[in-house]
């Protein structure tokens, strides 16, 4: 669970790195937590998700270390944050 909270403060910190406004990010937490109940669910790409596609995915790579990567389907962007030290 961790992990998934590192994930999502990554993508949030992501939105607003681009200036997104607070609705924006309203509606991706919307998102996120829809694809946490629902597993068929994506999570969107913040990039995408900024730019008005709210139907992107990000795909999981394979673990570097303590950092996760995951790459967008649509705009090939990565992404990845750290496993939060405990
Ligand atoms: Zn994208």
């Amino acid at each position: 669970m961790k992990m998934l909270e590192t994930m999502y403060k990554t993508m949030i910190a992501r939105l607003k790195q681009f200036d997104a406004s607070q609705e924006v990010i309203d509606d991706y937490t919307t998102h996120w937590n829809d694809a946490m109940k629902n597993p068929g669910k994506p999570i969107p790409c913040p990039d995408c998700f900024r730019k008005g596609n709210k139907d992107s995915r990000l795909e999981p790579l394979p673990r570097n270390g303590n950092t996760e990567n995951v790459k967008c389907k649509s705009c090939k962007e990565y992404f990845s944050y750290e496993e939060p030290a405990i």
